[in-house]
């Protein structure tokens, strides 16, 4: 049985580019880089060159990296260690945010501090004027997400900066780019104090994120110790992390077309289109809707069950990160207004840049296959 993943939201199968360089440096790069020797400061010289890589593939405008373990980590630092804090500062979200931008908020808030959530529309999507609306002179930071990790929702996170620095200069952004570095381009990063990534959604290994943050943006280490990456994150750097994550970005910035993702996105869509009772909970405009990530449902189809089903025919999707646990359901059911049949039913399908328009064809027809059989039993 030919096996298809399209769970890449999730994680992601390290590329053969990755596997070689990790291979290479554990053999022969595995000195500490803060060392002063020529073996060491070599791999010093490396991490470097992979923070240059990495910062033009984001687009930085007079940006600087940060490297950590993972995007969650990045998310945390930022939102707990970026801006200043004073008693009467407030700060603003996005509604459906990812669990490690929304705890940070929460702590805050056990904290004293005021945190204005921003409700999104049913897909996801945050209206710009929205999160202008809810800043104010005493605004310190803003967090919304580029792509959804649930819906694929693309929010204008460019326009979404512009007005937030038109209301008020001082506000620091910050943006979760985790689902979106690689495959949605940005024009201008020059009003994005922070932007934060994970290694693992890029077919690199797992354990390395950064932050790439804005000259002159305050950040202080949330990690304390030796002082490395530059004081701003102390433990001897993920060296093979590192450089593995540097590998996917230039094979993304070299190999991958935008075109890929959008096509295959509008090809599953197509393939779906006659499935009864089937709800697009994605975007359904192009211009807002990643071409990556796509989140259904069934209506009268359990999502869990139908996720079992078609990994009993070698495919593998997901009920959405959040939805692993019964908290993860409510919180994005309540986050998206979703009906108690859609958060059931919801599907997440991730495509890869090796996922074929086939794959996605024969998703499509397990899907409607299994969803008629299931049906059967679950609708009344
Ligand atoms: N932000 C988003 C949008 C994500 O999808 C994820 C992971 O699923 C994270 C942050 C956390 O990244 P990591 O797994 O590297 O901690």
């Amino acid at each position: 049985m030919q096996e298809i993943y399209l769970d890449n939201a999730a994680t992601t199968q390290p590329l053969a580019e990755c596997n070689k360089i990790y291979a290479e440096y554990a053999q022969d790069g595995w000195q500490n880089p803060s060392a002063l020797y020529a073996g060491a400061t070599r791999v010093q010289n490396k991490i470097n060159e992979a923070k240059e890589i990495l910062l033009r593939a984001f687009g930085g405008a007079g940006h600087k990296c940060v490297f950590t373990s993972c995007g969650t980590e990045s998310a945390n630092t930022v939102i707990l260690r970026g801006a200043r804090k004073k008693k009467e500062m407030n700060y603003v979200c996005g509604g459906a945010e990812h669990p490690c931008v929304e705890e940070s908020f929460k702590l805050l808030q056990e904290q004293g501090f005021e945190v204005r959530f921003v409700k999104p529309d049913k897909s996801g999507l945050i209206a710009p004027d929205d999160v202008a609306g809810a800043v104010d002179e005493n605004t310190a930071l803003v967090s919304v997400m580029h792509v959804n990790n649930e819906t694929g929702a693309k929010n204008d996170v460019e326009k979404i900066a512009a007005l937030i620095k038109a209301k008020n200069a001082q506000t620091l952004f910050h943006v979760d780019g985790v689902q979106a570095y690689c495959k949605e381009k940005l024009k201008n990063t020059a009003n994005i104090d922070y932007y934060t990534v994970s290694a693992h959604k890029l077919h690199a290994h797992k354990g390395t994120g950064a932050i790439f943050y804005r000259e002159g943006a305050p950040l202080k280490a949330y990690l304390l110790g030796g002082g490395q990456e530059a004081g701003l994150r102390s433990g001897t750097q993920n060296t093979l992390g590192i450089l593995s994550f540097a590998a996917a970005v230039e094979y993304f910035e070299k190999n991958v077309e935008h075109r890929h993702f959008e096509s295959l996105r509008e090809t599953f869509l197509n393939a779906c289109s006659n499935i009864p009772d089937l709800v697009v909970l994605s975007p359904r405009d192009k211009e807002r809707a990643c071409g990556h990530i796509v989140n259904l449902a069934v209506l009268g189809v359990n999502g869990e069950t139908l996720l079992h089903t078609l990994e009993a025919a070698g495919i593998y999707i997901s009920t959405g990160s959040a939805c692993s646990s019964k908290k993860g359901k409510n919180r994005i059911r309540s986050a998206l207004s979703l009906t108690e049949e859609e958060a059931a039913g919801a599907v997440r399908i991730s495509f890869s840049p090796f996922t074929t328009g086939e794959e996605v064809c024969r998703a499509a027809q397990e899907i409607e296959r299994n969803a008629g059989i299931l049906r059967r039993f679950t609708r009344k």
